[in-house]
């Protein structure tokens, strides 16, 4: 996700409201439990995995609601018998938060909701029991009777429906004069990362508060959406339409997003030999939007191309929305200020492109937990995107230029060396550590939320950068992601191979100061 705003992650106070659940629904939340997992290096295979999905959409474009029929693979690669399975489902806590934390998105979103209406086992008429924890977005279910054994797969099918959230989020809609669109992401119901015979419950990081902890496990999708005709489909991959139906395929993906419009079109182009599709919304500067982000895609994917090794599918796809979020194989931008006529003021589109793009290479292609080491995907793309990309004279500045936007090299240039001073003189510099590998809602003192994963982080990389050869910095980089594309990384395993390059007393300082556990000055 993108997250720029520097002064204001000081002051941001998100308010976790751990509100009643409706009657009847599921039962009361109970407190989130922080899975410590700070340094602990897992078994990269994970013990009982869900690797193919296959999502039954239906969308009412009328009632704005969606129902869901998904069925996963689950594997026990334990030698145990596997007799729970925790399943997540954002949608069932989201819209309590909604209503207590967005005044605004209170009073439309009043009478909204989301339930699981079943659970069972393929060709199995019985259902499973089933209990609400975290505020109903995590699903404790037992199996009793029909256990998985050791070396097992079992296909779950679990029924879901929910309103689709009237509030500009991830999981939300847009509504303009042109029509409608849905983003639905973050609102299918997944199985949770386990490793060790151990489920990996992190607390719910609502839809609205930032942050991210999905299960990066690798799994395929087969996906098939119901939607009118004129609605066109946004997603990973080659969607294709036949009739009422879009269906897709996904081998190896890490989250599935769709994006849902009955406005939007798409522009499809080559670039590094990938498949890209753009697509933009037919509301304000189209032309302008199309040819900014078009030419930052292409900025974006060579550089991170150079800078690290290939990307690793065949196709990208980009959708202008009013925010950042990364997926797998796919992303929504910044186009706000586009949608509104433009011009881009403060280079929102080009700056968000590079960041988003960036994903595809840290997140998508090495994978980390984005909970309790979010520093790795957000930290390394914030970097590169905002401390290197965009301060090279690449040709999308001209291409915003043409467009009207005022914004500069210089303009980039001074906001990073005005963040880089606060940071310096006012927050870090009285600290006598700055943990970077704990979980998201641990955040330096006088600081919020995101602080460590958007802001220290890139400030540790630049230091790293000044303390070892800039050829060595960047070869270091490289490796990690040459070593971890398509599979998951962890903060131990970044700092190997940084000492690998740079093993000095300074660098060992420099891992203290950030990174907690083995860490020591030696
Ligand atoms: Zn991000």
């Amino acid at each position: 996700m993108r997250n720029e705003c520097v002064a204001g992650l000081f002051t941001l106070v998100v308010v976790m409201v751990l509100s009643g659940c409706r009657a009847g629904n599921y039962p009361e939340p109970v407190p989130p439990v922080t899975v410590n997992r700070t340094y602990e290096k897992v078994d990269p295979s994970p013990a009982v995995v869900a690797d193919f999905y296959d999502l039954r959409l239906k969308i009412d474009t009328e009632k704005d609601c969606l129902a869901e029929t998904v069925s996963m693979d689950i594997q026990n690669n334990t030698d145990s018998l596997v007799d729970t399975v925790y399943l997540r489902y954002n949608p069932m806590g989201y819209f309590d938060y909604l209503r207590e934390a967005n005044p605004e998105a209170a009073g439309v979103n009043r009478d909204k909701g989301a339930e699981i209406t079943s659970i069972r086992f393929e060709g199995e008429d019985k259902e499973l029991t089933a209990e609400y924890l975290l505020d109903g977005t995590s699903v404790k279910i037992g199996l009793a009777d029909d256990a998985i054994e050791p070396g097992e797969k079992r296909t779950l099918i679990v029924d879901a429906w929910t309103d689709i959230p009237d509030v500009e989020d991830r999981f939300g809609m847009l509504r303009r004069d042109e029509g409608k669109l849905y983003a639905l992401a973050l609102c299918f119901p997944y199985i949770d990362c386990s490793c060790d015979g151990m489920w990996q419950i992190d607390p719910p990081l609502y839809l609205g508060g930032g942050g991210e902890n999905r299960n990066p496990d690798l799994k395929d999708y087969h996906v098939e959406i119901d939607v009118p005709e004129q609605f066109e489909v946004a997603c990973a991959g080659v969607p294709v339409r036949k009739g009422g139906t879009v269906s897709v395929d996904l081998e190896n993906i890490r989250d599935f997003a769709v994006v849902v419009s009955d406005f939007m079109d798409v522009d499809t182009f080559d670039t590094q030999g990938i498949t890209i599709r753009n697509y933009y919304l037919r509301t304000g500067d189209i032309e302008a939007y199309k040819e900014i982000s078009r030419q930052a895609i292409i900025d974006s994917f060579e550089f991170y191309t150079g800078l690290l090794g290939n990307y690793q599918r065949k196709e990208y796809s980009m959708a202008q929305y009013v925010d950042g979020m990364e997926y797998s194989g796919f992303a929504v931008v910044d186009g706000r200020n586009l949608m509104n006529g433009g011009p881009d003021n403060g280079n929102k589109l080009m700056r968000n492109t590079a960041h988003e793009a960036g994903h595809s290479w840290f997140y998508d292609a090495v994978g980390n937990n984005e909970y309790n080491e979010g520093w790795i995907d957000e930290g390394i793309i914030s970097y590169l995107a905002s401390y290197e990309l965009v301060l090279n004279d690449i040709e999308s500045y001209k291409t915003e230029k043409k467009y009207g936007s005022d914004w500069t090299l210089k303009d980039q240039t001074n906001a990073l060396k005005k963040s880089n001073a606060l940071i310096e003189e006012n927050q870090l510099k009285p600290l006598d550590h700055c943990y970077l590998n704990t979980p998201w809602h641990e955040y330096p003192e006088n600081s919020g939320p995101g602080s460590k994963e958007y802001i220290y982080a890139p400030i540790f990389l630049c230091h790293a950068k000044e303390i070892m050869a800039e050829e060595a910095f960047y070869s270091f980089l490289k490796e990690v992601y040459q070593t971890y594309a398509m599979k998951i990384v962890h903060s131990e395993d970044i700092l190997e191979i940084l000492r690998k390059y740079d093993n000095s007393s300074k660098m060992n300082e420099l891992i203290a100061f950030y990174f907690s556990g083995s860490h020591t000055f030696p």
